[in-house]
């Protein structure tokens, strides 16, 4: 079951206006969280996020907090599995023809689709993925999670078809992010990532990383890091909410490092799996 403009009904049963400007314009913005043993993962800082993304194009939050919290904790009470994937976007609504300027009186679109939530096996964390890079052809609003996802798309697909994961991106030789994900890199034992501003996603799993290197004393600094910076790293990570943290072994067919997911990487994790462990998972009854 998933939720529609006030409706809980079947995928099958759920259906929008061809001229939703979020089809015609990718007009809209989203979210994705986590769920683990049905307890949504940072949903307030999901929720800030949301709230910041709908401001940054002008379009009226169609809900308090508290009623995000009420239909999401809804939809994901309706799923006969645990761990979930909470798909969430709000377009600007759908009228009679294909304008650009925003429409007088639309009402938005709420879609909420819950998925179940697949992250890396402990194999796939254990050897890492590879990845390629290229350049930052995004606009300069990358801060805004919006709809217009036709780069990631692209990037994506880039890396698949050279049989990678992931796509490192560079703008004006200065690293940026991944096609869907955060970066950081480790040298030396210090831990970068490059600070919060328009031209990456504030990630919510960049804020827990950042959290618990400082709860560990683990040193990470937030600056701008250079590409050579990049390609001479000890380790590469990328992290989100559905890929947590995973090392990057290879960029461009290169090894990153020795070629193996570093002691950091692996720390990282341990700290990222402990961390979710003891807040969200329920205790087991034996
Ligand atoms: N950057 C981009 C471009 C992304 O699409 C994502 C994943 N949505 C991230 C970073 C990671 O964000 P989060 O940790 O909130 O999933």
């Amino acid at each position: 079951m998933l939720y529609l403009n006030g409706q809980f009904v079947r995928i099958e049963d759920a259906k929008i206006s061809a001229l939703d400007r979020g089809c015609l314009f990718g007009d809209g913005v989203y979210e994705v969280i986590p769920v683990y043993s049905r307890q949504p993962f940072r949903l307030a800082e999901h929720i800030r996020r949301l709230e910041a993304s709908l401001a940054a194009i002008g379009l009226s939050n169609p809900h308090h907090a508290e009623e995000w919290m009420a239909l999401i904790a809804q939809v994901i009470s309706l799923q006969d599995y645990e761990d979930q994937s909470i798909y969430l976007h709000v377009t600007r609504g759908a009228t009679g023809e294909r304008d650009f300027p925003f429409p007088a009186n639309t009402t938005p679109t709420v879609l909420i689709n819950p998925t179940p939530l697949v992250v890396p096996s402990a194999e796939v964390k254990a050897t890492g993925v590879r990845a390629i890079s290229h350049a930052d052809f995004r606009w300069l609003r990358c801060d805004i999670k919006s709809l217009n996802l036709l780069p990631a798309v692209l990037l994506r697909q880039a890396a698949k078809q050279a049989g990678c994961a992931e796509c490192v991106m560079f703008r004006n030789g200065m690293l940026t992010e991944g096609a869907a994900s955060n970066i950081f890199v480790v040298k030396n034992g210090i831990i970068a990532t490059p600070p919060k501003d328009h031209l990456i996603l504030p990630g919510i799993t960049y804020d827990v990383v950042i959290e618990l290197a400082q709860q560990h004393q683990l040193p990470l600094e937030a600056r701008r890091i250079s590409e050579a910076e990049v390609r001479s790293a000890d380790e590469l990570w990328m992290t989100s909410s559905t890929k947590e943290v995973l090392g990057i072994i290879e960029l461009d067919g290169k090894p990153v490092g020795n070629g193996c997911v570093g002691p950091l990487a692996r720390q990282m994790d341990s700290y990222y799996y402990e961390f979710k462990q003891s807040i969200m998972r329920k205790p087991t009854s034996c």
